[in-house]
């Protein structure tokens, strides 16, 4: 085997982690290991949507064939509803005030066939499971990253790829180093130190998963994606799995503890008793939806501040690691789909090796961090206004759904191919400085 150009580690085997791994594995000059801290890869929770944009980017990878199998339909371009949104904190029947339609909808999957694909496409043998990673530190030597693991092995990299979520550990490490570094300098290192820690949202959210048969014919929820909504409050429901199971996401806001400490477990098994009670007097649809979810999981959606960098010296953040948001727009798998694409898109280009490695980084973090910041605020905003608690909309629904919907102009507004080839053409100008 001839040596490799590098050897990249991806620590942390979600949907960003292995979504790099399977890319960057087309390449046969770059070795590529995942080092996943639980016994096997697992996602919890049930459903995930993405959108126009992460599809193009599948279909690039050449993986639709397979997504198609698994999703709620087959996806074929056509005109579908996004979003229907409806008014729904009373008793009696709501009323729809936006209809979001775009071509492919919102394609939808249940979680662990999504992560399955990607599994599936792994080449054998690069997957390390029970490795959680507790620091790395670099080679005095050469320019080799060192990682460390909790079971007290070590593994090293030329360059090392923080997919490890929203309690990101290379994060942590990334962010203290250089806060240290600025405050030698006299520099503004405390607000670095607050990008490590993942805020809650002062959102909890009610999760569950209804097979489709329990719901009485003609409920909205069978027929397209739905957003039940109220003051402060708001129910989204999908159906996954060729349609046979309707995905149930819940969210109540109390937006005046947004950055308090959130008590409890992040996610755990709530009542169904709970559940119902935070909805009362909510329309029909909504009752009974809910009351079809006998044993819902309660989640503390927490979020990071938009962070002001990506990569450091042979170490990249991806995916939640680098930017954690609520997921109101339904993108952060789909965002970290995007980092991966890229950024795999860097490494294999011929003019990227050991050598010019960090400044692929910066094409990389150049290309994304704007676009994420951008889809993690977007995501914010879009739960304000469909809570009617926008100081501009208000509840005028005549200006609301346009608002709302515009949200997602990041889908069309560049194709994964565009992006690519920004980045690419970035990382020429840089290398020819
Ligand atoms: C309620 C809810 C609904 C959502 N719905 C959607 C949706 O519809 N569409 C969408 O696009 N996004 C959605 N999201 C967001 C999406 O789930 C995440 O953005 C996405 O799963 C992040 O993937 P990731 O690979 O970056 O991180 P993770 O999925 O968190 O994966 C991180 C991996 O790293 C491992 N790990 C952690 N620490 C270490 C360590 N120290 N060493 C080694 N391994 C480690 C973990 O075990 C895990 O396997 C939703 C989120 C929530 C909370």
């Amino acid at each position: 085997m001839p040596e490799p150009k590098f050897r990249v580690a991806i620590c942390g085997g979600g949907i960003g982690g292995l979504c790099l791994a399977v890319a960057l594995s087309k390449d046969p000059s770059i070795e590529v290991s995942v080092y996943e801290a639980a016994q096997r890869f697992s996602e919890i929770g049930a459903g995930v949507m993405i959108w126009e944009k992460t599809w193009r980017i599948l279909e690039i990878m050449g993986l639709t064939e397979r997504f198609s199998k698994i999703a709620h339909a087959p996806p074929d371009g056509s005109i579908e509803v996004g979003f229907d949104h409806r008014r729904s904190d009373q008793p009696e029947e709501g009323f729809r005030f936006s209809l979001a339609e775009m071509p492919y909808g919102c394609i939808r999957f249940h979680r662990a066939d999504f992560l399955d694909v990607f599994i599936n496409n792994l080449p054998a043998g690069i997957a390390h499971f029970n490795k959680r990673l507790s620091f790395y530190g670099r080679s005095l030597s050469d320019s080799a990253i060192a990682l460390h693991f909790t079971d007290d092995t070590t593994a090293t990299c030329d360059l090392l790829v923080g997919c490890d979520g929203i309690k990101s550990t290379v994060r942590g490490q990334m962010y203290t180093e250089q806060a240290e570094r600025i405050r030698a300098e006299g520099g503004d290192w405390q607000s670095l130190l607050d990008c490590i820690e993942p805020a809650w949202s002062g959102k909890t959210t009610y999760r569950g998963l209804i097979p489709a048969e329990k719901l009485s014919s003609g409920h909205r929820a069978l027929r397209a994606p739905m957003k039940y909504c109220g003051k402060g409050k708001h129910v989204v429901s999908y159906s996954i799995s060729q349609g046979s199971i309707v995905n149930v996401v819940t969210f109540a806001s109390e937006l005046e503890k947004e950055g308090t400490p959130y008590e409890g477990p992040w996610v755990t098994e709530c009542s169904q008793q709970e559940l119902l009670d935070c909805f009362t007097n909510w329309e029909p649809d909504v009752e009974e939806l809910l009351k079809c979810i006998d044993k819902p999981t309660r989640w503390g959606i927490h979020h990071l501040k938009p962070l002001p960098f990506y990569v450091t010296d042979a170490v990249a953040l991806l995916g939640d690691a680098a930017h954690a948001m609520t997921p109101h727009l339904g993108a952060g798998a789909g965002q970290a789909i995007e980092d991966a694409f890229i950024l795999s898109f860097l490494l294999t280009h011929p003019d990227t090796d050991r050598g010019t490695l960090n400044t692929a980084l910066r094409a990389y973090e150049h290309a994304r961090l704007q676009k994420a910041t951008r889809v993690l605020k977007g995501s914010w905003n879009a739960a304000i206004m469909c809570e009617f608690n926008s100081p501009e909309y208000g509840d005028d629904y005549s200006r609301l759904g346009d608002a709302i919907r515009r949200q997602w102009d990041w889908v069309w507004e560049s194709t994964p191919e565009s992006d690519a080839d920004e980045a690419i053409q970035w990382l020429a100008r840089a290398l020819k400085i």
